[in-house]
């Protein structure tokens, strides 16, 4: 039994279950792996992946900054992080938003209307132009770029804003900013970078935020997106004097996460044998949105059972057709809930309780609490 696995039985005998059970010593370990691997390339964590605090201290020992998409972000980022290098990017930002941002280290501009906006505060920003390049986009989970999409800007839009920033001094362009898909491989990502970089070379800048996206495989948890591939390639593109730097969400903290559970029934209907747990999608909607079965901690092989939550609706699925072993009062794990979970879900889609967060390893010393803190400033 792993130490997560020792945890969350400790809370099922509290009546502390379900919980998000996190592996700090885990994601400090692989954090690590990942700014190894990639060498002069600066790694900025993409906080909408999860904001728990106290991923956020273990990831702040390894990591260059972090990319928040809001206001909200960056407040939590800046109480849970005082002084911690900022880059603000997404979508819609307000003038309220926008005059926070330019206080950041960067500000990614995401459309010549934004742009002009913030040339209108009259307020000094250090800005990437988020350009969204037409290539061909295979294979990926989720495209942002690499046709019509409303992120970012095709080369048109990038060539409006350096008008608009010739002449001015207050707003100065440092590099272009392309975040244009989630879920590719190492090889499809550096194929983005060579697109990318001949782009920005062209447009005369030297640095370059390649995004993130980086695959993660819920169907096979142990396929790893090659950091070490990723991390060679991108030293054999970069010229001297450029600043490539990634902002990987998913990839950095999904492994570390753990939503544990117990069995309250199981019945078989029409021939099918179902498992219904405590909680669901309304904590973890990822196997809802991304219509996977979220990945079970192995435990005893029996026959193929559907593992579903207390919600009244056909979308509280986790994982259909586990060959294991359930009868109730069993407690279940799933993997790979560290990222895009708890912090994506319907939390009070009919009124259930909140999960505990429960934090496994030494950097902390094993705490626990009722809500991931999301309004507190935990400190380490
Ligand atoms: C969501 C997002 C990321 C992180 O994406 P992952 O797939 O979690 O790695 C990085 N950059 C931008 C601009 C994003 O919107």
């Amino acid at each position: 039994m792993d130490a997560m696995t020792a945890r969350a039985h400790e809370l099922a005998r509290g009546g502390r279950l379900p919980a998000f059970v996190y592996d700090l010593d885990g994601l400090a370990a692989h954090a690590a792996a990942v700014r190894l691997a990639l060498g002069e390339v600066e790694l900025y964590y993409a906080v909408k992946a999860n904001p728990d605090p106290e991923l956020l201290a273990v990831l702040a020992r390894q990591v260059d900054g972090f990319e928040v998409s809001s206001g909200g972000e960056l407040a939590h980022v800046a109480r849970v992080l005082p002084g911690a290098r900022v880059a603000f990017g997404g979508p819609g930002k307000t003038d309220v938003e926008l005059r926070a941002a330019a206080g950041t280290h960067r500000v990614h501009v995401e459309s010549p209307g934004e742009l002009r906006r913030l040339l209108a505060m009259g307020v000094a920003a250090d800005v990437l132009l988020r350009v969204n390049l037409d290539v061909p986009i295979a294979g990926a989970s989720l495209a942002m770029g690499g046709g019509a999409t409303p992120f970012g800007m095709d080369p048109a839009g990038v060539d409006e804003c350096v008008s608009l920033l010739a002449g001015q001094e207050g707003v100065r362009l440092r590099g272009v900013h392309a975040h244009l898909a989630s879920g590719l491989d190492a090889d499809d990502l550096l194929g983005l970078a060579e697109a990318v970089l001949a782009y920005a070379r062209g447009l005369g800048v030297t640095e370059i935020n390649l995004g993130g996206g980086m695959a993660v495989s819920y169907a096979d948890p142990a396929d790893l997106f090659d950091w070490v591939a990723y991390g060679e390639g991108l030293a054999k593109l970069r010229r001297r004097g450029e600043t490539l730097r990634v902002e990987p969400g998913r990839a950095l903290t999904v492994y570390c996460g753990r939503y544990a559970t117990r069995v309250i029934d199981v019945k078989r209907v029409y021939g099918e044998l179902f498992a219904v747990v405590a909680g669901g999608t309304h904590h973890i909607r990822t196997p809802a949105t991304k219509g996977h079965d979220q990945p079970v901690v192995p435990s005893a092989s029996g026959e193929p059972v559907t593992i579903v939550g207390q919600l009244c609706t056909p979308k509280d699925q986790l994982a259909a057709r586990v060959p294991i072993a359930l009868a109730p009062g069993d407690v279940v794990e799933f993997a790979m809930a560290g990222a895009y979970a708890w912090n994506i879900s319907h939390h009070d889609f009919l009124m259930h309780p909140h999960p505990a967060f429960s934090y496994v390893g030494s950097s902390t010393g094993g705490s626990c609490r009722s809500e991931p803190a999301s309004g507190l400033a935990t400190g380490t």
